[in-house]
């Protein structure tokens, strides 16, 4: 792939299951059998020791060697976790991303596309809410979560994506 060296290029990383793994979280409650408990979720996810899915973290490096292509973090995770999130992105090793967003994902989509003049070579999540909708990226990278499933975002009816 030929990509144009202006500092343009995108790869769009969700978090939660996808660059960090909640897997140690699910161990004790039952891998997802237990009805969730957000009081208890948003507590493991404010200790930040979530482990890198080594996959992704791998993907990740490869990435950044092509130094033409800014890695960004995008996840649906509430304003008040940003700090953690990103201490924790850095104690797991993913410690060059260029930004990290913590909005709607399809509407940074699109400010980072329409107003930032970006373009979405890559795109990646574990839920299908994150590579549906407008601006997907050249390339969308689903993960499988056999532990929960998270509805798209309303107004998102589109269902274009490239697995492997
Ligand atoms: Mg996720």
């Amino acid at each position: 792939m030929e990509l144009a060296d202006d500092g343009k290029n995108i790869c769009i990383f969700d978090v939660d299951d996808a660059t960090l793994s909640n897997l140690p979280y699910y161990e004790v409650h039952h891998y997802g059998a237990e009805a969730v408990n957000s009081t208890a979720l948003n507590e493991w996810f404010m200790v930040g020791k979530l482990p890198a899915l080594n996959e992704t973290l791998e993907f990740y490096n490869n990435l950044l060697k092509l130094e033409k292509i800014k890695l960004i973090i995008l996840t649906g995770r509430r304003d008040d976790m940003e700090d953690v999130v990103k201490a924790n992105l850095q104690e797991a090793g993913e410690t060059s991303y260029s930004g990290s967003t913590f909005e709607f994902k399809e509407e940074e989509r699109r400010k980072l596309v329409e107003e930032d003049g970006y373009r979405i070579i890559g795109n990646m999540g574990d839920q299908w809410s994150d590579i549906q909708g407008i601006h997907l990226g050249n390339r969308t990278f689903k993960l499988s979560n056999p532990l929960y499933y998270t509805a798209q975002a309303e107004g998102t009816d589109q269902n274009l994506y490239f697995d492997f």
